[in-house]
């Protein structure tokens, strides 16, 4: 693991984060991918262990962590199981855009939420026709004396029906695009919310991913960040600081199925030798953790970009485009190593394999990462 730049605190954060993942975390992965049960128990240890929330910043009597040690944090809970870890890391997503353009108010109220008991956020931006192209929402946010009624559907919202609150984007009127958006936070339990049934996901199965709907949802405006017209900004920006997340998690996924495709290599034999000596399976890990490094030190670099508040959109979708690919590769070439029993899920590695897709589609594909890199790159 390259450590150089990392200091005394950041050592003794990622080696807590890492002991909690394989002691609370590892042990129950298998259960909950097969049972699909939301993680709460393990999600109260996370948060009584400090290891949620630490976006809050300080003065709202958060840890304030920065995004380095964020990405620390979050690669370590991956490894443990990224379906947890997707339920955990939700919370710093939807405190993004709250953090980013909340006024001191309503940071106080929505990080109380979170910081007085464990408990979960939603960032509602996906709608059924509406996905990559973000402009295209029709979710609608219709003025009405000092609230907006809100209606519209969300899609494959991550903690839909356990949140607390939920990060929203709206539009004022569909016909004027991305300048007539608007976003709020509001708590889950307004009247006229309802979460749909929780999807059958290919992997990171005990996350709870569900449609919403918004029927005439009266939302006083004191719950708008921001202004009208910044709604698009918002939930954008909110992405870089989330996509090097995503690149943490992914890094995890991929470490966790070169680690047990190594010892594997190692323990297993064919043709009277460890198949790590036949050079194809060799050469398969060296590319893996070459990979692995480079993935890890992508999210570095984005991640102390935002800590020096410098602008890091391009480096964020390198980095996730990069690391997300790293983890469907690590995964796959895993099952692979593990021949017949990396297909069975008496064994660690399918799991991963399927957890690790994910990384290529949501908080933005990897075609659109390579929209964004592209585009950077006339700029
Ligand atoms: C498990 C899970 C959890 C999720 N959690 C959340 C959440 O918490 N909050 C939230 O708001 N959303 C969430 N999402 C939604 C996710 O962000 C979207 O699924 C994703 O952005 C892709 O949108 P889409 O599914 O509509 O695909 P589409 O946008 O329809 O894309 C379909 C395909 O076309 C490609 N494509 C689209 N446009 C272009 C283009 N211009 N150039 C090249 N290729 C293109 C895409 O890359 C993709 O391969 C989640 C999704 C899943 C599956």
């Amino acid at each position: 693991m390259p450590d150089l730049q990392l200091d005394e605190q950041q050592l003794a954060l990622q080696r807590a984060a890492r002991e909690f993942a394989q002691r609370e975390m590892m042990p129950h992965a298998g259960n909950y991918d097969e049972s699909m049960d939301y993680p709460w128990p393990i999600i109260e240890k996370a948060f009584a262990q400090g290891l949620m929330n630490v976006f809050v910043p300080q003065e709202y009597d958060g840890l304030g962590l920065s995004h380095l040690d964020v990405t620390l944090i979050v690669e370590q809970l991956a490894y443990g199981c990224s379906g947890m870890a997707t339920a955990i890391t939700a919370n710093e997503l939807a405190l993004s855009p709250l953090t980013l353009a909340g006024s001191a108010e309503q940071i106080r109220k929505f990080t109380r939420m979170l910081l007085e008991k464990p408990s979960v956020a939603a960032y509602c931006v996906t709608e059924p026709d509406a996905g990559s192209d973000v402009a295209a929402i029709t979710t609608t946010a219709k003025k009405d004396g000092d609230s907006y009624v809100l209606n519209g559907e969300k899609m494959w919202i991550t903690n839909a029906s356990v949140a607390s609150w939920y990060f929203v984007l709206a539009t004022l009127d569909r016909r004027l695009g991305t300048k007539a958006m608007v976003c709020f936070v509001l708590p889950s339990d307004l009247s006229g919310i309802a979460p749909g049934k929780k999807e059958k996901n290919m992997g990171q199965r005990c996350s709870d991913t569900r449609a919403v709907t918004f029927k005439d949802v009266q939302v006083p405006a004191a719950f708008r960040l921001g202004e009208e017209g910044d709604g698009f900004k918002i939930a954008m920006r909110a992405f870089d600081k989330s996509r090097p997340m995503v690149a943490a998690l992914a890094t995890g996924v991929a470490q966790c199925a070169f680690d047990h495709a190594l010892r594997y290599a190692q323990e297993r034999s064919a043709f009277g030798k460890p198949i790590f000596a036949h050079q194809a399976i060799a050469f398969m890990l060296a590319e893996v953790a070459t990979e692995i490094e480079a993935a890890r030190l992508l999210t570095w670099k984005a991640a102390q970009l935002l800590d020096q508040s410098k602008r890091a959109t391009k480096e964020a979708s390198m980095a996730k485009l990069f690391a997300s690919a790293a983890a469907v590769k690590a995964t796959e070439h895993a099952v692979q190593i593990y021949g017949g029993y990396g297909y069975n899920r008496e064994y660690p590695v399918e799991k991963l394999y399927r957890d690790a897709k994910i990384f290529q589609i949501y908080e933005g594909t990897s075609q659109i990462q390579k929209l964004i890199i592209s585009r950077h790159l006339v700029q």
